[in-house]
């Protein structure tokens, strides 16, 4: 058990190239497309601790990532003080 930041909302994930078929998305945030043509990399939301999400939970950018969550409601910084403040609760009682 660790506590997390804002970095542990995403895994950023290199497209994978040289594959016979370019393969692309809609971003849910800014609605663009990408793809592995365009990009060298996307970002996937970790749902573990956003709770699941709506539709495809893989983004262009680490921006779009938390102006997405920001659009479902979802308070990233409560979810991080929430946990940490648990962990910091079981850090003490590991001492006790
Ligand atoms: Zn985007």
């Amino acid at each position: 058990m660790y506590k997390i930041t804002r970095k542990d909302f995403y895994t950023k994930k290199e497209m994978k190239k040289g594959k016979k078929r370019h393969w692309g998305f809609t971003c849910p945030s800014c609605k663009e497309k990408f793809s592995s043509k365009s990009h060298t990399e996307y970002c996937y939301c970790e749902e573990h601790l956003t709770g699941p999400l709506d539709e495809i939970s893989i983004l262009c950018s680490v921006d779009c990532v938390f102006d997405y969550l920001k659009s479902l409601s979802i308070d990233v910084d409560g979810i991080i003080k929430e946990h940490n403040k648990m962990m910091d609760k079981l850090y003490e009682l590991d001492r006790e």
